[in-house]
């Protein structure tokens, strides 16, 4: 596989486990992942789901820092309600002190994310409730941006 060379880019840079993904995906990618998401409508998540799946699958992401969904084809503030999210062995949406499920609260309009117990209305402080914040609040502020763009180009015709 080809890749551009990027001359600009530090070493200090290069070893940053957590550098940014590419917004968009390369042809390569497209023809590899993009047929699954053929019939999403927001480009922009489109893009993401074929950029992460990509990285995922050269180790170079996490299945669980993901801002979109693989499973849903969502993004990750969408679609973290489901049961499928809810996992136990990692703590994600799962309060162990209670061994009871929490639940994701997003508000689309301050861009907050909280999740709570839905036995002791706590937020478990674990590494997982903290990565669920980090990744609802990216995919939510994907997901304005990309409704943003889409007025910008189609204008608001009333
Ligand atoms: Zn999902
Ligand atoms: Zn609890």
């Amino acid at each position: 596989m080809f890749l551009h060379a990027c001359p600009e880019r530090t070493e200090a840079e290069r070893s940053e486990s957590r550098r940014p993904l590419r917004p968009r995906p390369g042809p390569v990618e497209i023809l590899r992942f993009g047929e699954r998401y053929a019939d999403v409508r927001d480009r922009r998540l489109a893009d993401t789901l074929v950029v992460e799946d990509a990285a995922e699958e050269n180790e170079e992401l996490q299945a669980l820092e993901r801002t979109s969904c693989h499973v849903h084809r969502r993004w990750a503030h969408e679609c973290v309600h489901s049961p499928v999210h809810v996992i136990v062995v990692t703590g994600h949406r799962w309060c162990r002190s209670c061994e009871a499920e929490a639940s994701v609260a997003v508000d689309e309009v301050s861009g907050s994310v909280e999740v709570i117990c839905t036995r002791c209305r706590r937020t478990p402080d674990t590494a997982a409730t903290r990565q669920i914040i980090r990744t609802c609040r990216a995919s939510l502020a994907a997901a304005l941006e990309s409704r943003r763009s889409h007025e910008v180009r189609h204008g608001s015709a009333a």
